[in-house]
């Protein structure tokens, strides 16, 4: 075993940082010397930050977002469309969808995807209240924006199945050539689901 270079608390920051996604040992090392070279401008703003965040980070009773206030922000805008419900499988997925400005809509994030082999059942998912918010009425499309996987396509017919006694359209999002794509770096599967979901000009 390597020999400590600093004493336990700034080896702990760097074991905490070393978790975060994205950053291995290295760059956790690298990430605490700056944080700690940076203490008044950084370290201190960033621990009140977190702090802060973990007091009041709640999950929205509606949507399964996450946010500082119940219901989230996105709830609460009454200039979104409520006739269309974007269901997601992650808060990250909905911060995707945001970030590209891509709906107007509500959102529902279903926190997971179907997956046997990992034991997640459809009594995992926040399926009980999107169901719930379908049949209260007012909603008229439910975008499924699941992932492209196996265990996100699963997920989508069975949401699918689920919400067809009720009079709601379910559209899923297209598969295809991404935006400044190259038809010849493509894999086989989404060339050909591109093919298939061709559209008019
Ligand atoms: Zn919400």
């Amino acid at each position: 075993m390597p020999s400590q270079i600093a004493g336990p608390e700034i080896e702990r920051l760097i074991q905490l940082l070393a978790r975060l996604p994205g950053l291995g040992p290295r760059s956790a090392r690298r990430a605490a010397l700056h944080l700690i070279r940076k203490r008044e401008q950084l370290l201190d703003p960033l621990a009140e930050a977190m702090r802060v965040a973990h007091d009041r980070i709640s999950t929205c009773s509606v949507c399964g977002n996450v946010d500082t206030r119940d219901p989230c922000t996105i709830c609460a805008d009454e200039r979104r469309e409520g006739s269309m419900l974007v269901v997601v499988e992650s808060v990250g997925d909905l911060w995707a969808l945001e970030r590209a400005d891509a709906t107007r809509g509500r959102y529902h994030v279903l926190g997971g995807v179907l997956s046997p082999l990992d034991g997640v059942g459809p009594e995992d998912l926040n399926l009980a209240s999107l169901v719930a918010r379908v049949a209260a009425g007012g909603v008229k499309e439910v975008i499924l924006a699941v992932n492209a996987t196996v265990d996100g396509q699963t997920t989508a017919h069975y949401v699918t199945d689920l919400l067809a006694p009720h009079a709601v359209e379910v559209t899923r999002l297209a598969h295809g050539v991404p935006v400044g794509g190259e038809l010849d770096y493509l894999d086989d599967g989404t060339l050909a689901a591109a093919m298939r979901q061709r559209t008019a000009f």
